[in-house]
């Protein structure tokens, strides 16, 4: 393979080829056409990428905050003239659909107009005379270099959780993409670059588990942001917590959403469809089981299993599909493995979507929406992260026992209720365990000015992404008391 045909990383302002030794084929997953490969740099491209950035703080950090935000606004202008062609690019190397896709990108640039509040959301607070003559302040300033590990699911949106506020703030940064689609962030940084931004603010480092540890291990990396699987997660928090760094690390998933018989039975189909399914099921936020109370169970079931069927499924970029493929043949195997357990553990297969062929990509990562029934809370499948188009249902007689199903999970990312009660929906968001809720929503996916707020297993850390918590979570406190000798003679 020539080196052209590889790409680069960004490094200092400057594109520069890896010098990584091996490389990873970035598949389309719904026709299988290697698009490209990438580098799976080793640590010594971590090394230079983390000098560029820390030569870069000492400057970048005493640029006025005002101007800082100023490539922002201009980043926010690129990302909407460039829409469509990201659109594209997340579409063919993670399979979502072209509306799935540019849904993804829209939140990403909320969050760069979030972050353009820098110069609002960055103050610190003062109070006059907390004893005669003596003033305190805290003011906020940047961390140093930070790093974002992103996952494969969201390639537009994820990094942007964390990107914008890290530099507006005042720090650098280091971004690693998943190996397995890191074609839209190479997008993202010719637009970066295109801002004008100092050189060494943002690198660009491709790879996997190499670079990831090399960011872990150094010293100079102050912050690590992560989001992908749980277990990976825990891996990368508890081993940069041992490195002294400030880490927060959002994990995995098991999201239920509970329906309650005076649900809007129409609308509540729609959205759990939509929840379920969507993004082919690779969502954190993602409906993975459905609890119906009382009288819901046969209503909800028949149509629920109606929308499952007719789901169109295909290639993202065509006209009218719903549902593109999952990311690789191993991630098919693993779900249609589980499919399988699944019913072997005594679920019902309402709607099977294994062994589906899509004419016209019949080498597609495909599987149809598919429903299991009657999941045993105490199977294994239950417990599972599926992380592909399958819904199991459950059935329970009342809201407690759907409250205390929810909280006997591991997992926290997100539970979701479906009602047309204000006490039930009241009772649900007090009682749930989980850090995102939804009253008649199916994917409570915060908006930027709110933090991205996954509890127990799915994350790890104090300060999530997002909003004031990214900004909290992006600077350090300084506390300043103060007095003034002259001041001082003048009182007493
Ligand atoms: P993943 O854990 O396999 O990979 C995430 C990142 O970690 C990638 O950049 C990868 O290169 C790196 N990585 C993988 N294995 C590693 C290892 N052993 N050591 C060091 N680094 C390693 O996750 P994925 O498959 O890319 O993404 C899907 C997962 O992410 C799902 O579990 C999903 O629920 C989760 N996710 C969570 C959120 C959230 O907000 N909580 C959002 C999106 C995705």
């Amino acid at each position: 393979m020539s080196l052209k045909n590889l790409l680069p990383n960004y490094i200092n302002g400057e594109w520069s080829a890896s010098s990584a030794t091996e490389f990873l084929d970035v598949v389309n997953p719904a026709t299988a056409e290697v698009l490209t490969q990438v580098p799976l740099s080793p640590k010594s491209d971590v090394e230079v990428a983390t000098t560029a950035a820390a030569v870069a703080f000492t400057s970048w950090r005493r640029t006025p905050p005002t101007q800082r935000v100023q490539y922002l606004f201009r980043l926010k202008f690129l990302l909407e003239e460039h829409l469509d062609e990201l659109a594209r690019t997340i579409t063919w190397e993670c399979g979502k659909t072209l509306t799935e896709s540019k849904g993804e990108l829209q939140r990403a640039i909320e969050n760069v107009e979030v972050a353009c509040g820098i110069p609002m959301l960055m103050q610190g607070y003062n109070l006059e005379d907390i004893a005669r003559g003596i003033d305190e302040i805290m003011i906020r300033q940047p961390v140093g270099v930070t790093a974002i590990i992103a996952p494969f699911n969201f390639p537009g949106m994820i990094p942007f959780w964390f990107l914008p506020y890290a530099i507006a703030c005042g720090n650098t940064c280091i971004i690693k993409p998943s190996e397995k689609v890191p074609l839209t962030m190479q997008k993202v940084f010719e637009l970066l670059e295109k801002t004008g931004l100092p050189k060494g603010v943002v690198n660009l480092v491709n790879g996997a588990k190499e670079v990831v540890d090399a960011i872990l291990e150094h010293p100079t990396i102050r912050a690590i942001s992560f989001v992908g699987s749980s277990p990976v997660a825990q891996y990368v928090y508890s081993k940069g917590a041992a490195y002294g760094k400030r880490m927060q690390c959002q994990g995995g998933a098991k999201n239920p959403i509970i329906i309650l018989p005076d649900a809007d039975l129409a609308m509540t189909t729609r959205i759990a469809a939509d929840s379920a399914f969507g993004c082919a099921g690779q969502r954190c936020l993602a409906a993975s089981v459905a609890v119906t109370v009382g009288e819901a169970r046969h209503t909800f079931t028949d149509a629920i299993a109606s929308a499952a069927q007719t789901r169109v499924v295909g290639y993202g970029l065509d006209e009218g599909v719903q549902m593109g493929p999952v990311i690789n043949p191993e991630s098919k195997a693993r779900i249609e493995g589980l499919i399988q357990k699944g019913a072997n553990e005594g679920a019902k297969l309402l709607v099977d979507g294994r062994n589906s062929k899509i004419s016209g990509y019949e080498q597609g990562n495909f599987i149809r929406p598919t429903i299991l029934q009657n999941v045993d809370p105490s199977s294994e499948i239950a417990r599972t992260e599926i992380f592909g188009p399958v819904l199991g249902l459950m059935h329970l007689e009342t809201i407690e026992e759907a409250i205390a199903l929810v909280n006997s999970g591991k997992w926290g990312n997100m539970a979701c209720l479906f009602t047309s009660s204000g006490a039930a929906a009241r009772q649900f968001r007090y009682e749930a365990e989980a850090g995102n809720i939804g009253i008649n929503i199916g994917v409570a996916a915060p908006m930027a000015f709110f933090p991205f707020s996954g509890w127990k297993d799915s994350f790890y850390g104090d300060l999530h992404g997002q909003g004031r918590d990214a900004v909290e979570f992006f600077t350090q406190t300084k506390v300043v008391v103060e007095r003034w000798p002259q001041e001082w003679s003048r009182q007493f």
